[in-house]
């Protein structure tokens, strides 16, 4: 019997890695102060802005407030307009929206599935502020081209690197190659405090002016700090801010980042070996990293000749119990999109979003279910 019948346990498409230090971690926290600010919220922002290399990170309450919080820090609103890819999650189109301005969706680059800079061109009008790339899958968009743009034209990059940790561009790590990077610890994603997200600045005043929104307007981290002697409302603002407990699971995942960097990476690398010669004899395409790229291993998938092979390889894999999944209905062709995206056709979203296949990736599975996974693909258009 082949693997596709042998099957015996389901292989799950994502399942985060929460152990005994993530226990210990929450329980020191549980004792200490609950609200945001604190001393685990501190900690995890230094660790991230070191590693980053920029100034200034914010933990915020998830990547979709980080966007909310950027966009409002940069003055961004009613009257502006944000060009931002259809293929993505809904979250940073409804950023734009909530703080009034307009989103702008642009085709996205077959080979990288980020925003084409030349589509991206065309969108941008008199009324364009920002343009926020996803690095879809942790590969970069094109950071070349899409910041030349930005330069000649004046509009800020804001990044949603929800993919992105621990990803890079030319060596340049995801979420600092714009005005501002947006990360998600959201259950799915590398790393996870269950919900949470971070906000990477470069530029330090605008830091400060974020910290002053995420806190209700407030100046209350400036007291925090020591540096006033009480704290007031003193801009317009809303709450963003990650609560201290959450902030310490987090501290534990990026204790474990490294290793499960590194298992995410194996497993991917098996998988591009495992599958590209069937890949290439069946005219499948595979994730493509240019040079220029430091994948950060957070989603792999595969592209399907059409839409109707890529839902019998889903149902195939299911009935192999593997969990393998399609990915974003783009949000021009939604029922909300749809309502305010003026756009022509976006003719690579549209395909590569009825193509595409993402594989179970996360550090708990095990050689045997990757290699599992590996005969069960190659079975999807051998049968
Ligand atoms: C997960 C995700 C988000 C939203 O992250 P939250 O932390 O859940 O708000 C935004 N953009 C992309 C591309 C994502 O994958």
């Amino acid at each position: 019997m082949g693997f596709c019948e042998t099957a015996l346990t389901d292989i799950p498409f994502h399942r985060p890695w929460i152990g005994a230090v993530e226990q210990q971690r929450v329980s020191q926290a549980l004792l200490g102060r609950l609200s945001g600010d604190g001393p685990f919220c501190r900690r995890v922002e230094s660790r991230l802005a070191e590693q980053l290399g920029v100034p200034r990170v914010l933990l915020t309450t998830s990547c979709t407030h980080a966007m909310e919080l950027a966009l409002l820090a940069l003055g961004i609103g009613p009257g502006d307009e944000v060009v931002c890819p259809s293929f993505t999650f809904v979250s940073t189109a409804n950023a734009v929206l909530r703080v009034g301005a307009r989103p702008v969706f642009a085709d996205i680059d077959a080979l990288t599935l980020g925003l084409s800079p030349e589509d991206t061109e065309r969108r941008i009008g008199p009324r364009t502020r920002a343009v926020i790339p996803v690095h879809y899958a942790g590969l970069a968009a094109d950071m070349d081209g899409l910041s030349a743009l930005a330069r000649g034209k004046r509009v800020r990059i804001i990044e949603d690197a929800a993919h992105g940790l621990a990803g890079s561009w030319r060596g340049r790590p995801l979420g600092t190659l714009g005005d501002a990077g947006c990360f998600s610890f959201h259950e799915t994603k590398n790393i996870t405090c269950g919900e949470g997200g971070a906000l990477a600045v470069r530029d330090p005043e605008l830091g400060k002016k974020a910290e002053i929104i995420r806190e209700k307007g407030t100046n209350r981290s400036a007291f925090f700090r020591g540096e006033v002697d009480k704290y007031t409302w003193v801009a317009e603002g809303s709450s963003y801010i990650l609560a201290d407990p959450l902030a310490a699971l987090l501290d534990a995942q990026l204790d474990r980042l490294e290793e499960i960097q590194t298992r995410r990476r194996s497993i991917y690398e098996r998988y591009l070996e495992g599958l590209s010669g069937w890949a290439a004899s069946q005219g499948m395409h595979l994730p493509r990293a240019r040079p220029e790229h430091g994948p950060s291993f957070h989603i792999f998938y595969v592209l399907y000749p059409d839409e109707s092979r890529r839902d019998h390889a889903i149902a195939a894999l299911k009935s192999s119990r593997i969990q393998a999944s399609f990915h974003y209905v783009p949000l021009h062709l939604s029922p909300h999109g749809r309502a305010f995206a003026t756009n022509a056709a976006l003719p690579v979203t549209e395909s590569v979003a009825a193509r595409l296949v993402r594989l179970p990736l996360h550090p708990q599975l095990s050689d045997a279910d990757v290699e599992r996974v590996i005969e069960a693909v190659r079975c999807t258009s051998s049968s």
